[in-house]
C-alpha cells in the first residue's frame, strides 16, 4: 500500500539539470530528499527536450556537413541516404540512456524519486498528483526547479504537426522542403542548422537588427556569413505578422522595418522566441514566494525566495537559461541548505550557440565593456593565422580577449568557430581564477590546436604574436 502522506526534509521540484543534481549533492551530504518530477526519469527538459537531443542532431548534420564539403580536400561522397527512422531511434536511445542513468544514479544514493506534478499547499506542505492518486509531503525545505517552457507568439496556435516549437521540431516527424523559423536566437539557428544539412531550405526571421543579440556582433558576422550561404534567406528587421494554414501549408506575412509586406510560402514553421519561467499552476500563491513582470522568481544570493523554506535555481529563478547555470545553483542551494556558508557569485557563465560553426562567450562581452565604460582593450586573432584551423579546412574564425587596462586581468572571452563551445571552458577556468593577460601569454598551449588561438590573443595585447605581423610604427 502506498503511504499518501510523506515527510521529507528536503523537497526539489523539477529533476531537470538543476534539480537534479540538488538531489544528488543533498543525499551525498546525508539530507533526507525527495525529488519530484512529471517524467519517468531526471533529466528535464535539457535531456529531454533541449540540450541533448538538439546536440545529438547537430552531431548528424555536422557528419553530413563536413562529407559535403570534402571533395574540395579529394574526397565525394554520395548523397546521404538520410533513414528518418533510425536517426530518430539513435536520438531516442541517447536520451534514454541519459534519464535512465539519472534514474538508476537516483536508486543508488536512495534519492526518494516520485513520478508526478506538484503544487504548494502552503510553506511546509504540498500535494503531488501522481495517476489516479494525490501524495500530501511535508517538508522542511523546498527547491523549485521547475524550469521553463517555450514561449509564443499570440495568436499562432502550435499544433506541432506544421506549426512547431522546438519540442515538436526535435521530433524531426519529416524533412519539410522548406521551413520558417521565427526567432533569430541560438534555439532557432540550432535548429536550422539540423533542417538544413538534411535538406529542407531553413528561412529564417527575426525583428530586431542582428541575429544572436546577446552575442558581440563581431563574432555574430562570422557565423551569418556561413548561415548565408547555407540558408535560403535570413530576414532582420522583419517581424512576422500572420501565420495561416492553407491547404496543408503556411502562408506567412512579414513587416519590414520600411513597412513592407512580404507573403511566403512555406512546409512548416518553427515558433523560437524565447522561453517562459514555469511559475504558474505550482501553488506559489499558497507561500510567500513572489514573482517578478516576466514570471521567473525572486531570489536572494542564497538562491532563497521571500518565504525562508524555500528557494529557487534553474531557468524558473532567472537568466541566463542555460543548463550549467541550473546545475551550479544546484549545487550551491543545497550547501547552503545544508549550513554552508556559500553564495551565488559566479564571475562567468559561458554561453554556447553549437551553430556551425559554433559561437561561445563568458565574462563581460564587449558590448558590455563599452556599456559600463570599462577601462579595457580588445584583442582579436583571427583564425586565418591559426595552422589548426588551416588543417581542418575551417579558417572561419575568431578569438577574441577583453582585457582590463590597468590590471590586465582578463574580464571577457569570445570564441567563433568549430569547436569553440569546448574551448571557451579555457576563458571561464582564467575569469574565475583571476588570470591575466600575461597568464594567458606564457602558458603554453599544444600544438596544432586551436586553443594556441586563446594564447595568440593574449599576445596581441602586449603588441607581438607570433603569426600577426604588425608593421613597425
Ligand atoms: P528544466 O530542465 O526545464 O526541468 C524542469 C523539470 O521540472 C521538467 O522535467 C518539468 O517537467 C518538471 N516540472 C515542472 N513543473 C513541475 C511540477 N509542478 N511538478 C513536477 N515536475 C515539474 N542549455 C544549455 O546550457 N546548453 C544547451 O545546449 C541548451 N540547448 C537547448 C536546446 C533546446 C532546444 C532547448 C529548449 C533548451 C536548451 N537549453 C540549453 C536550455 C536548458 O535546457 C535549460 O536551461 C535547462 O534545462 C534548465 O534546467 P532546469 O533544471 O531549470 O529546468
Amino acid at each position: 500500500m502506498t503511504d499518501n502522506n510523506i515527510n521529507t526534509e528536503l523537497v526539489v521540484i523539477g529533476a531537470g539539470p538543476g534539480g537534479y543534481p540538488a538531489a544528488f549533492h543533498a543525499a551525498d551530504l546525508g539530507i533526507n530528499v525527495t525529488l519530484i518530477d512529471s517524467r519517468e526519469y531526471p533529466g528535464g527538459v535539457c535531456n529531454y527536450e533541449g540540450c541533448i537531443p538538439s546536440k545529438a542532431l547537430l552531431h548528424i548534420s555536422k557528419l553530413i556537413d563536413e562529407a559535403s564539403n570534402a571533395s574540395s580536400l579529394g574526397i565525394t561522397y554520395k548523397n546521404p541516404d538520410i533513414d528518418l527512422n533510425t536517426l530518430r531511434k539513435w536520438k531516442n536511445e541517447v536520451i534514454k540512456k541519459l534519464t535512465s542513468g539519472l534514474g538508476q544514479l537516483s536508486k543508488f544514493r536512495k534519492v526518494n524519486y516520485i513520478q508526478g506534478y506538484a503544487q504548494f499547499l502552503d510553506s511546509n506542505n504540498l500535494v503531488i498528483h501522481k495517476d489516479d492518486e494525490e501524495l500530501t509531503l511535508n517538508y522542511k525545505k523546498a527547491v523549485i526547479a521547475t524550469g521553463s517552457s517555450p514561449a509564443n507568439i499570440p495568436g499562432i496556435e502550435i499544433d506541432n504537426k506544421t506549426i512547431m516549437d522546438s519540442t515538436g521540431a526535435l521530433e524531426i516527424e519529416d524533412i519539410p522542403k522548406s521551413l520558417l523559423i521565427v526567432g533569430g536566437g541560438y534555439i532557432g539557428l540550432e535548429l536550422g542548422t539540423v533542417y538544413q544539412a538534411l535538406g529542407t531550405e531553413v528561412t529564417v526571421v527575426e525583428m530586431m537588427d542582428s541575429l544572436m543579440t546577446g552575442a558581440d556582433q563581431d563574432l555574430v558576422r562570422v557565423l551569418k556569413k556561413r548561415l548565408t550561404s547555407k540558408f535560403k534567406s535570413i530576414l532582420l528587421n522583419t517581424r512576422v505578422e500572420i501565420i495561416e494554414k492553407q491547404k496543408g501549408r503556411i502562408k506567412a506575412t512579414f513587416k519590414t522595418n520600411k513597412d513592407e509586406s512580404i507573403e511566403e510560402m512555406f512546409d512548416k514553421v518553427l515558433v523560437s522566441v524565447g522561453r517562459k519561467p514555469n511559475s504558474q499552476n505550482i501553488g506559489l500563491e499558497n507561500t510567500n514566494v513572489k514573482i517578478n513582470d516576466r514570471g521567473f522568481i525572486e531570489i536572494n544570493d542564497k538562491r532563497q525566495t521571500d518565504d525562508p523554506n524555500i528557494y529557487a535555481i534553474g531557468d524558473v529563478a532567472g537568466d541566463p537559461m542555460l543548463a550549467h547555470k541550473a546545475t551550479y545553483e544546484g549545487k550551491i542551494v543545497v550547501e547552503i541548505i545544508a549550513g554552508k556558508n556559500v553564495i551565488y557569485d559566479p564571475y562567468a557563465i559561458p554561453a554556447v550557440v553549437f551553430t556551425d560553426p559554433e559561437i561561445a562567450w563568458c565574462g563581460v562581452t564587449e558590448e558590455e565593456a563599452k556599456e559600463k565604460g570599462l577601462d579595457y582593450t580588445s584583442t582579436r586573432f583571427n583564425w586565418a593565422a591559426s595552422g589548426r584551423a588551416t588543417t581542418l579546412d575551417r579558417n572561419d574564425g575568431l578569438t577574441k580577449l577583453i582585457i582590463d587596462n590597468k590590471t590586465q586581468r582578463i574580464l571577457g572571452m569570445g570564441i567563433v568557430g568549430v569547436g569553440a563551445g569546448e574551448m571557451i571552458a579555457e576563458g571561464v577556468h582564467a575569469i574565475e581564477m583571476g588570470a591575466t593577460a600575461s597568464d594567458l601569454k606564457l602558458t603554453i598551449h599544444p600544438h596544432p590546436t586551436l586553443t594556441e588561438t586563446i594564447m595568440e590573443a593574449a599576445e596581441l595585447f602586449f603588441g607581438s604574436s607570433t603569426h600577426v605581423y604588425r608593421k613597425k610604427q
